[in-house]
């Protein structure tokens, strides 16, 4: 049987794979939510935006006649997950997760660990601080609940409206990012906190990095619990899958 992967993308991993099956010339589309304003060139076919839920991803799977889905979205991608999962099962297709393991504190780290963000926001109650939130475009608004805190943010793209916090400072950027900018700006502004989700994987980690360097604590908010699924860390062990399960990868 000839693969006509669908890859669950937004992540370096999902474009790291891509890369892996456009040298085998291997058939996968790569899906994006639409949530940054430009996708940088990829190189397999991509689709921009939701499926519909649940119900509409079994029915695209379906009509594009798919072979076998990838989740690479990123661990906090719990609703896309959790799609795939029962779309996968409905429309009777394999289904892997490429996803990174969590980090684990290392000696000299001082972490406060939080299940999801509104137990960060409340953990944030008391005198002002300087933090730097590092939790993305979506869930700043949670975080107006806390007013009294300087705010450090980096975002994606820039903001289509002020986020709703009084004391801020927006910054734009994409990453990766190296230990010794994040220190540098940390120190730049006079960071007390940080705030980050437990992405897992080398991209997001310079500012934990940072953080343990400079002896600041860290607010770490643990990722969403998602349904069973079988997992896989590399592109290598997803093809490894591919091989196993049937599909004439022409080599
Ligand atoms: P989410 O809450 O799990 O997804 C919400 C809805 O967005 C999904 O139900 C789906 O809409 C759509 N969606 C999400 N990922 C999609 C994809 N790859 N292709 C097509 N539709 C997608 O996801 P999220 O946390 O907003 O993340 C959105 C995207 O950003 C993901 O691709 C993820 O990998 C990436 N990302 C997320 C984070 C993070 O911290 N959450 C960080 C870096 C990158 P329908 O129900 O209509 O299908």
């Amino acid at each position: 049987m000839r693969p006509n992967l669908l890859i669950l993308g937004g992540t370096t991993e999902a474009t790291a794979l891509a890369h892996a099956v456009a040298d085998r010339s291997i058939d996968a589309t790569l899906s994006f939510a639409g949530r940054v304003e430009r996708v940088k060139r990829q190189p397999v076919p991509i689709r921009i935006g939701g499926f519909g839920g649940a119900k509409g991803l079994t029915d695209w799977l379906r009509e594009n006649r798919i072979t076998h889905v990838v989740d690479a979205t990123h661990p906090f991608a719990a609703q896309m997950s959790r799609n795939a999962v029962a779309a996968c099962a409905e429309a009777d297709v394999p289904l892997i997760a490429l996803t990174r393991p969590p980090w684990r504190p290392e000696p000299g780290d001082s972490w406060q660990t939080v299940p999801d963000i509104p137990a960060a926001v409340a953990a944030l109650a008391g005198q002002p601080r300087r933090v730097m939130l590092a939790v993305g475009r979506m869930h700043l608004e949670a975080f107006a609940a806390q007013p009294q805190h300087f705010y450090l943010l980096r975002l994606v793209d820039p903001p289509a409206s002020p986020p709703p916090l009084p004391r801020h400072h927006v910054l734009v950027s994409r990453g990766p990012f190296t230990v010794a900018e994040d220190t540098g700006l940390m120190q730049a502004h006079a960071i007390d906190l940080v705030v980050s989700k437990n992405a897992g994987g080398t991209g997001a980690r310079a500012k934990i990095d940072a953080a343990r360097s400079l002896g600041l604590p860290v607010l770490m908010i643990d990722r969403p619990a998602l349904p069973a699924r079988r997992e896989v860390g590399t592109p290598e062990a997803v093809l490894d899958w591919l091989a196993h399960s049937g599909a004439d990868l022409g080599v």
